[in-house]
């Protein structure tokens, strides 16, 4: 097969050539004096990116959804209330492992397409007085149907409510992405993984822990023990781990941190504005579909879902512009499956890189009788792009 594999899946993203090579390595020693130097080298740009200063970075090796057990077993005990909100596949997820784990989640149901209902949370945590409520979930990009929420929101809500809840969001698909600010935000805990944003192969899961959410780990009654915080923060006081870390992934992230001080965590955040609009052109002005998201505030710029017109599988879809375009798109999953496909342009990308991916699925929807215009996806994309001014980090040097 020529030429190359075009990855628009939101997660794994495309690894630059250079973090690549800064993880073919001959494994060291864990327990060396050398390995600290490594562990603390990567701290700073860590805290950076949570822009935080007060809270504590964990690295697991695992997914991401290794950080949300770490998250909810750390700090709550069975039976704990926590309040949730549904409207995509990763935001489901998350609540069915909190019922799994025993504790008593207030769900609320959205329709896809939107996101975390401010005021809806309002009105649930203005009337618990009593403060039963221990934990309010938030998924910042439900990377299933292209959804942003509001976290800044979700604070002022607890604020205005004076409500001492702890706040936990899943920033997986958005920190390095999208706008995340650990401090201001006071959030309590933000789950990642390395494989989106921070553009390594899958295997670290990463939280961000304040100091409140941290204490509670002395009280906390679900069971854990891999996951434990103490555990870790007893090896990494010292520089070192409970077990094998990962070592080829943390030099990777040693070297994707340094991509991103170099391009600038506010660039890479604008530059990703500017590439999901241009998707968004594609969608709207080029092929006159729609997206998943119901309205501007939701619109992520991370993924775009597209809406299929009745009649067309978004499976066929996939499938074509895999099998013939090398072109690997999202599917549409659980309650959307089938009746979208996503296009994801977080991480390593360009304008001319996400043409690829816009094109590939306009072939690819062509040839199952989509009716759109051919060429009409990349000619909108671009006329956004070139009547628009691009954020350094497109700009070659
Ligand atoms: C990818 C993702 C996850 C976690 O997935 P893993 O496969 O466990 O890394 C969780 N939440 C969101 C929003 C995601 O995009």
């Amino acid at each position: 097969m020529a030429g190359r594999n075009f990855l628009f899946v939101p997660g794994p993203t495309n690894v630059p050539d250079r973090i690549n090579r800064s993880m073919i390595i001959s494994m060291e020693d864990h327990r060396s004096p050398i390995f600290p130097r490594l562990y603390e080298s990567i701290l700073p740009g860590l805290k950076k990116l949570f822009r935080t200063t007060t809270g504590t970075p964990f690295i697991f090796p695992s997914s991401g959804s290794g950080c949300w057990e770490a998250a909810i077993t750390n700090t709550l005990s069975p039976g704990d209330k926590v309040l949730a909100s549904r409207f995509g596949q990763f935001s489901h997820l998350w609540i069915e492992m909190c019922k799994n784990h025993g504790l008593e989640v207030i769900e609320i149901d959205c329709e896809w397409g939107t996101g975390v209902p401010l005021e809806k949370y309002s009105e649930i945590l203005s009337k618990d007085t009593s403060h039963g409520i221990k934990a309010v979930l938030a998924c910042q990009n439900e990377t299933a149907t292209g959804v942003t929420s509001d976290i800044s929101g979700v604070r002022k809500v607890l604020d205005d409510a004076n409500h001492p809840s702890l706040l936990f969001v899943d920033s997986v698909s958005a920190l390095g992405s999208v706008d995340f600010r650990f401090d201001d935000w006071k959030v309590d805990m933000c789950v990642t993984g390395s494989q989106k944003g921070l553009m390594l192969p899958a295997g670290l899961g990463i939280l961000c822990v304040s100091s409140k959410a941290l204490e509670l780990r002395k009280q906390a009654g679900l069971k854990r023990d891999y996951f434990d915080l103490d555990q870790m923060l007893n090896a990494n006081s010292t520089g070192y781990f409970p077990y094998t870390p990962a070592l080829p992934l943390f030099y990777g992230l040693k070297e994707a941190l340094t991509v991103i001080e170099e391009e600038g965590l506010d660039n890479i955040i604008a530059r990703h504005h500017y590439l999901a609009e241009g998707a968004r052109a594609a969608v709207f002005n080029g092929w006159g579909l729609k997206l998943c998201a119901k309205e501007p505030k939701w619109y992520s710029d991370t993924v775009t879902a597209v809406m299929l017109p009745e009649g067309i599988s978004g499976a066929d879809i996939i499938s074509q512009a895999f099998k013939r375009y090398n072109v690997s798109l999202g599917a549409g999953l659980s309650k959307v499956a089938g009746k979208l496909f996503r296009i994801g342009h977080l991480g390593d990308m360009n304008e001319v890189h996400l043409c690829a991916g816009i094109s590939g699925a306009e072939m690819s929807m062509l040839d199952n009788g989509v009716k759109v215009k051919p060429g009409s996806g990349v000619a909108a994309a671009s006329e956004y792009w070139r009547n628009n001014t691009p954020p350094p980090g497109l700009l070659v040097r």
